[in-house]
């Protein structure tokens, strides 16, 4: 059964916040996203899944626009992703990413990389953008790290501090790209704890993991991707339980 088959799953809550419609990427020849619709709802954890080199990041890359798509739309909030310039950056800013490579700063403090986005994009004095950047390191649980560089941290903690930047932009979607596998797995469950915090706080989340936990704990929905297409879409419970295509099936079989 395909996902058309098996109907959609009804969103959590909230109206359609990020919406792909017949989303066409090719890279040459590659057709690398094929014919992507895909509603999340405001408030909603969608989690994607599937084998390496289905679209996952590509799918991701495509919301904030770090690619472009050759055919379809994309809208965040209703509006359609900005080209370029000034509006380019203001989307960049309302969806925070967070990937594999925790892609800090090396250079600066942790503060510096949580108020940086704040200040030069958002505008924020730094005595402001201090105080929240603060806050939200405390959140994540590297309140105390505040004045160190990245290096000195763990591979968890700067995946924490990784978040907090991408939250101190107050961000209407956050996307993670496999946000884990990087890591050692000591460190795994205090980045998944920081995201199902999130989820419960009612941020809509788009989340490229093979972590069933997680899925199981926090997903509305869960996407499998294969070759470039959404193949199927369920609960976590049904998907995870019941999986109906061959390719859902052959994969969960394999990592599960
Ligand atoms: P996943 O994240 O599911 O592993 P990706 O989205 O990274 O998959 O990649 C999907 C396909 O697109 C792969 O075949 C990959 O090699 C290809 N691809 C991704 N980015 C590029 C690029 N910039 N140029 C050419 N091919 C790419
Ligand atoms: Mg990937």
């Amino acid at each position: 059964m395909t996902a058309q088959e098996s109907g959609p799953v009804t969103a959590a809550k909230g109206e359609p916040l990020v919406v792909l419609s017949d989303v066409q990427k090719h890279f040459g020849q590659l057709h690398a996203l094929k014919d992507i619709d895909l509603s999340v709802a405001r408030g909603e954890v969608v989690v994607v899944i599937g084998p390496s080199g289905s679209g996952k990041s590509t799918l991701c890359r495509t919301i904030n626009r770090l690619e472009t798509i050759d055919e379809g739309t994309i809208t965040l909030d209703g509006q359609p992703l900005p080209q370029e310039g000034k509006a380019l950056a203001a989307l960049r800013a309302e969806v925070g990413m967070v990937f594999q490579s925790f892609n800090l700063f090396a250079h600066k403090t942790i503060l510096e990389n949580v108020t940086l986005g704040p200040i030069k994009v958002r505008g924020m004095k730094k005595d402001a953008a201090d105080k929240k950047a603060r806050e939200l390191l405390e959140r994540v649980g590297v309140g105390h790290q505040a004045e160190k560089y990245p290096a000195q941290l763990s591979g968890g903690q700067q995946q924490r501090v990784a978040i907090a930047r991408a939250l101190a932009m107050e961000p209407k979607v956050m996307l993670f790209d496999e946000p884990t596998s990087a890591l050692d797995p000591e460190m795994i469950k205090e980045v998944l704890d920081v995201m199902v915090d999130l989820a419960e706080q009612g941020m809509t989340m788009i989340v490229v993991t093979h972590e069933m936990g997680f899925a199981r704990t926090a997903a509305h929905r869960v996407v499998f991707m294969a070759d470039g297409a959404i193949v199927e879409e369920n609960t976590p419970e049904e998907f995870f339980t019941h999986p109906t295509s061959d390719r859902a099936k052959d994969f969960l079989g394999k990592i599960l």
